[in-house]
């Protein structure tokens, strides 16, 4: 079984990456925190129309969960990924460890405004993208990317990003690559092996939840009517709903309905101890 080569020092990854500056290679690198799936290795094909050499990062980052969430049993998968990584042609596996990400007297936080602070999973997971804003600004950093390929199935987050090398002045390009499902529509996720088999059953619902009320507010429902009945759709099936609201697609402000501009339905709800999220454009 072929495996990607790691690197798994700041040192060692910038000296690959300066190998490739030489060559003239524009570099991508691709975020990721492992337990690898197919959702992953469709941004390395993004990555790889947009770059000559893709690197993609695994970092179950500490400092992105909230007290009492999954960061101890979050899956760790790693020989599996690299063989993974290999099979699309990945460049380099950048897979640090916590003390290589955050040395002893690692003393600053990135803190995003805007769609960070619009709620939805912020108001839910306080910190989290703190956490996460101060991780990608690194990685970009450390790899002086030309491109970053993020997933919009965590569509908050890429705006957040999109926000912070916007401030940053980053030079790096910020793509965002659609979701990726299974055939049942549930988007693919490193968390949905934690759903039982009657879980998984119900776990699409979410998917066409969200089609549903998309197509409510497509034909003259206000957001707030539309958004009603999708999360009583959602209570009747089982789950516990942290929001599910209709949003401007770019800045995350609320909206009241399709004439305010793009609109983007966001959504995270809990089954047993699995927390879902998804999103569709309207
Ligand atoms: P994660 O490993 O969950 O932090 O995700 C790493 C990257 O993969 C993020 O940019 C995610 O948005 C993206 N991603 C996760 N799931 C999917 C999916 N089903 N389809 C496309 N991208 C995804």
């Amino acid at each position: 079984m072929s495996k990607v080569q790691t690197a798994t020092t700041v040192a060692e990854l910038r000296a690959i990456i300066s190998g490739w500056r030489r060559e003239g290679a524009r570099v991508a690198i691709t975020p990721t925190m492992g337990a690898l799936h197919e959702g992953h290795l469709s941004l390395v094909e993004v990555a790889k129309k947009h770059a000559d050499r893709v690197v993609v990062s695994i970092f179950v980052n500490p400092t992105q969960f909230g007290h009492g969430e999954d960061f101890e049993r979050y899956p760790r998968t790693l020989e599996q990924d690299l063989a993974l990584l290999a099979t699309v042609s990945a460049d380099l596996a950048w897979t640090p460890d916590v003390a290589a990400m955050y040395p002893a007297g690692f003393d600053t936080t990135i803190k995003v405004g805007g769609p960070a602070k619009a709620g939805l999973d912020d108001a839910h997971r306080p910190g989290h993208f703190d956490g996460v804003a101060t991780v990608v600004t690194k990685l970009l950093l450390q790899t002086g990317a030309d491109v970053a390929v993020f997933g919009e199935k965590d569509y908050q987050q890429l705006q957040v990003i999109r926000q912070l090398a916007r401030d940053l002045n980053i030079p790096a390009e910020i793509i965002g690559a659609p979701t990726r499902r299974e055939a049942d529509g549930l988007a693919l996720s490193s968390r949905n092996r934690y759903l039982s088999a009657e879980e998984r059953a119900k776990a699409p619902e979410i998917h066409r939840t969200l089609q549903d009320v998309a197509a409510r507010m497509r034909a003259g429902a206000s957001a707030a009517e539309a958004t009603a009945a999708g999360v009583a759709r959602l209570e009747q099936a089982g789950f516990v709903v942290d929001y599910l609201l209709a949003r401007h697609a770019l800045t995350l402000a609320p909206v009241s309905g399709v004439a305010e501009g793009p609109v983007r339905l966001l959504v995270a709800a809990r089954l047993g101890a699995t927390r879902l999220i998804d999103n569709t454009g309207v």
